[in-house]
């Protein structure tokens, strides 16, 4: 039994692995590339491996950096089964489309300006075939993946329909499990439920993206979001929040909903500025069988993502009109790292004004606006546009989805007390610097860690 690390191997992006048992090749997951643009775009255009060499995929959530690269497979003739829980692959249909269009604008841009055609990695008619490819399956129930190989989900309290994966694997009459961890979440966040570390495991690929990094609590991220509303709304300003769409949106809709029901914050306007996230949350309310119960907002109340201020804005005529309406508001906005999307337009109108608040959720790379406006740059580059920025600036790490330094060393020693026979631990998905850290104090710990380089194949 062997393992290839093809992606997600000392970086964050691009998550797949090959396990290879009794002559048969599973795919776990098979992520996008993101990052410097010519490096990524090389990467996404390699197969993992030759198509038909691969006999089944196994997906773990629906983060594009996992999921991005199922209908570039599709395109080059996969056409076998794709496993994810239920509620990842409606994500899927949501994300992969969206990422869809993307390749194809994305192509339509170059070919403009190469002046020649070029192949977008995929496109929309991928995105569906491979939507009838997979197959939503439940939380904690076994399914057969290739001969010899058994598959369990079990919740790994990242996004929604987030899953570590058990691999028993069967080969000349001995068994052994293998976990995939995912990416792990964190306990406390809100609507889903807290990671679970899989029973008993031989070997573990696991995340390591925070290994050298504690977060902000979860509840200290909530007090802190009350705060920045009540002062900016109180000097009548806009507080403007670039977010992912899945996941950080619905915890930002969950968290304003539950402090406006305690009277936490006043009762101001809360526009969702981005088709994507709207689509999303909407996934959202279909999969209430992930939710967790133990959350007093989950129990009782019935609309978690509505309340009376919210508004959807889908259409960009409705977005643009979000500038000149006056008073305090809140709005959040697509995208993460503001390089893109429709935050840009509620930057350019509103950064320059000192009542505002830009309130960065989220991890902001280099090179990125988002970065620049963390930095507290006083000038901002925006469509082309010399901007002063003088509005203020918040970050609140604690809605990471990420599981922290002490919470991914909970997680695994929650796998060791249950095994007995805990082999190699190989650490995936984290930057170098990270990874060293992490498997510095793991080893302290008394664990067999290894970080392994991009194509290395190990047995176990
Ligand atoms: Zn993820
Ligand atoms: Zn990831």
């Amino acid at each position: 039994m062997e393992i290839t690390f093809v992606g997600a191997a000392r970086e964050v992006t691009g998550s797949c692995h090959l396990l290879h048992v009794n002559g048969h090749t599973v795919a776990l997951d098979c992520g996008m590339f993101q990052g410097r643009r010519s490096e990524s775009e090389e990467k996404n255009r390699t197969l993992p491996a030759p198509v038909s060499e691969i006999d089944s995929i196994v997906l773990s959530h629906a983060h594009i950096d996992h999921s991005g690269r199922l209908p570039f497979l599709v395109a080059q003739g996969y056409s076998k089964t794709i496993w994810s829980t239920a509620a990842t692959r409606d994500l899927c249909a949501v994300m992969l489309a969206d990422s869809a269009h993307i390749q194809e604008k994305d192509a339509e841009f170059l070919a403009k300006r190469e002046k020649d055609f070029v192949e977008p990695l995929y496109g929309m008619r991928h995105a569906v075939r491979t939507m009838e490819l997979m197959v939503g399956v439940p939380y904690n129930k076994p399914f057969d993946v290739v001969p010899g190989v058994q598959g369990t989900y079990v919740d790994a309290g990242h996004i929604l329909g987030s899953a570590s994966v058990i691999l028993d694997c069967t080969e000349k009459g001995v068994t052994k499990r293998l976990v995939f961890s995912g990416d792990i979440g964190r306990s406390g966040l809100a609507i889903i439920r807290d990671p679970v570390s899989p029973p008993q495991a031989d070997a573990v690929i696991m995340e390591s993206t925070y290994g050298n990094r504690d977060h902000e609590s979860v509840d200290g991220a909530r007090a802190r979001l009350a705060e920045v509303i009540r002062t900016t709304a109180a000097r009548g300003g806009r507080v403007l929040i670039p977010a992912f769409a899945v996941g950080r949106t619905q915890e930002l809709l969950y968290s304003l909903n539950s402090l406006l029901r305690e009277g936490a914050i006043p009762s101001i306007p809360v526009y969702l500025d981005s088709p994507l996230a709207i689509d999303t949350t909407t996934v959202f309310e279909m999969h209430p069988e992930t939710f967790d119960q133990s959350e007093d907002m989950v129990r009782k109340v019935k609309e978690l993502f509505e309340f009376p201020l919210l508004r959807f804005t889908r259409d960009v005529e409705e977005s643009k009109a979000i500038n000149s309406a006056k008073g305090p508001m809140i709005v959040i906005a697509a995208s993460g790292m503001m390089e893109a999307g429709r935050i840009l337009h509620h930057l350019a109108n509103g950064a320059s004004d000192p009542r505002n608040t830009i309130l960065v959720v989220g991890f902001q790379a280099e090179h990125t606006l988002g970065r620049r406006i963390v930095e507290k740059q006083p000038m901002l580059k925006i469509f082309g546009d010399e901007i002063p920025l003088r509005a203020q600036v918040e970050v609140i790490n604690g809605y990471s989805a990420h599981a922290d330094r002490g919470e991914l060393t909970a997680w695994i020693d929650k796998v060791k007390a249950a095994s007995p026979k805990l082999g190699p631990i190989w650490l995936v998905h984290g930057e170098p610097e990270a990874q060293d850290a992490f498997k510095t104090s793991l080893s302290a710990k008394g664990y067999s860690v290894e970080c392994p380089e991009p194509h290395t194949r190990v047995a176990f």
